[in-house]
């Protein structure tokens, strides 16, 4: 049976994928060498391609590593000596904090209910505070953390370095590249790839840093510190054997999304979440599990479906749509409805009528 994914990563496929993957074997794209002229131009495109579709200014660096889990720890390892700070909303931000300490660094936490906002106005960043990690789209319920929250952070502790997670918001999200400091993604959920490969995108201010820790003698990591990336990206090439296939597979899906234009991705995104938001808010039984609109997410959608879950799945599965369950402890009470490039609109009405 043909079908369509609707699961928030690995999802549905972006539709040139699998044109793209034959043309890769076509050109013998999996053998060529990672240290050729040929593999650095790959990168290079898709350095460039990335850098259009997202508006990454030309100063920032562009690292590819294999995981969201991973650039999480590169970063607290690059740009923390003693303390971060994590606002935690659910799953994907607890595990940015777990890994602070995990790498005996001293987290601070943020915490709020799930669903619920944080209240903005009121957080105080400890003086001692050198990197505050913030998951932009909380994959496990639905949340977002407005961007303009997160620039009002950065306007009140401009000496704090910023990170945030976009794995599930990319390319959707808009960001003022001058108001944070690293920001990262795996190219599983919005980019419509095969799981298996994350960018990571850095500025200079945290390549200072990463090049002080090291120097003041803390424990940086080996091949994916920030200075070894660097050391290879001056040359459009990584530290290891990079997944080649991947990075070539994300600049031609980059190209494909310049070719529709970002400002159409993110309008047809929106025009998609409010269909599946408004069918849920008329709902006589289900409803968005994210109360207040200003934080939920448009790119990962989750509703709470008082324990069907696991029926609901299964009745769509029968019609050849996959839909993802709820998170963790919320497996039975919540669907998770992705959101991304790859899901055209007459996917979302299809999805919607069956649940009619
Ligand atoms: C999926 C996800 C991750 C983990 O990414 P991996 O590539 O599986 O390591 C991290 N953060 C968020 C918000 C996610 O949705």
């Amino acid at each position: 049976m043909n079908y369509t994914f609707f699961t928030v990563g690995p999802s549905q496929l972006f539709p040139t994928v699998s044109k793209h993957m034959k043309n890769a074997i076509k050109d013998n794209i999996p053998s060529i060498s990672h240290r050729g002229e040929q593999f650095k131009n790959i990168y290079k495109e898709t350095q460039d391609s990335l850098r259009k579709l997202m508006d990454i200014p030309k100063n920032w660096h562009i690292f590819f590593i294999s995981s969201g889990l991973e650039a999480m720890e590169r970063i607290i390892q690059n740009s923390v000596a003693k303390s971060s700070l994590h606002f935690i909303n659910g799953a994907f931000s607890k595990k940015f904090c777990d890994f602070s300490k995990k790498l005996k660094k001293h987290p601070y936490k943020i915490e709020t209910d799930e669903n619920k906002q944080f209240d903005y106005n009121s957080v105080k960043i400890p003086k001692d505070v050198e990197l505050i990690c913030i998951t932009q789209n909380e994959t496990s319920t639905g949340t977002i953390f407005p961007m303009d929250e997160i620039y009002k952070i950065k306007d009140k502790n401009p000496d704090k370095l910023i990170a945030i997670d976009i794995v599930s918001s990319a390319p959707y999200v808009k960001i003022n590249w001058l108001k944070i400091d690293a920001a990262f993604f795996s190219v599983q959920k919005g980019f419509g790839l095969p799981a298996g490969l994350c960018v990571l995108l850095v500025n200079e201010k945290i390549i200072d840093k990463s090049k002080e820790l090291d120097y003041k003698g803390y424990n940086i990591g080996t091949f994916h510190s920030f200075i070894s990336l660097l050391d290879k990206e001056t040359n459009y090439q990584n530290p290891e054997t990079p997944n080649i296939l991947f990075i070539y597979l994300l600049g031609q899906v980059c190209r494909d999304f310049l070719k529709i234009g970002i400002e159409k991705i993110r309008k047809d995104t929106e025009k998609k979440a409010e269909l599946i938001y408004d069918f849920f808010k008329k709902h006589k039984i289900y409803e968005p599990y994210v109360k207040n609109a200003d934080i939920r997410s448009m790119t990962t959608i989750t509703i709470d479906v008082r324990g069907r879950s696991k029926e609901i799945i299964r009745r769509l599965a029968e019609k050849g749509i996959i839909a993802g369950s709820g998170y963790g402890t919320n497996k039975d009470r919540h669907i998770r409805i992705a959101n991304f490039p790859a899901h055209r609109l007459t996917d979302v009405k299809k999805l919607l009528k069956y649940l009619r």
